[in-house]
């Protein structure tokens, strides 16, 4: 499916290093998304400053990466992406989402 590209301008008004870390957890995400199953959710995609989590992810596929995130190391990245994405699957925190987070960072 197309993913709307992102709506805030932000790109566009971002340094080069920045805008290329934009594209490169984009890509992450797409990524994992297609490897999770759940790539068809996801509506929007946004990298913004958040105040006090990393990501958060809503019932109708709006998935928010705060900024922070492009300066932390591919370990981390990966943790909060395959977080947010299994929300798309598990709402909670419970078992089967324990379960599977825990098989997806170790696959990898
Ligand atoms: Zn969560």
């Amino acid at each position: 499916m197309k993913i709307a590209p992102e709506t805030d301008a932000s790109l566009s008004e971002a340094p080069l290093h920045e805008a290329v870390a934009r594209n490169i957890l984009l890509a992450e995400v797409h990524a994992w998304a297609r490897r999770i199953g759940v790539e068809d959710r996801i509506r929007e995609i946004h990298i913004r400053p958040m105040k006090r989590k990393w990501a958060s992810c809503s019932s109708r596929g709006r998935l928010t990466f705060d900024v922070e995130l492009l300066r932390q190391l591919a370990k981390k990245r990966t943790e909060i992406i395959v977080h947010e994405l299994l929300h798309l699957k598990v709402p909670n925190h419970g078992p089967v989402f324990r379960a599977l987070m825990k098989a997806y960072l170790k696959e990898k």
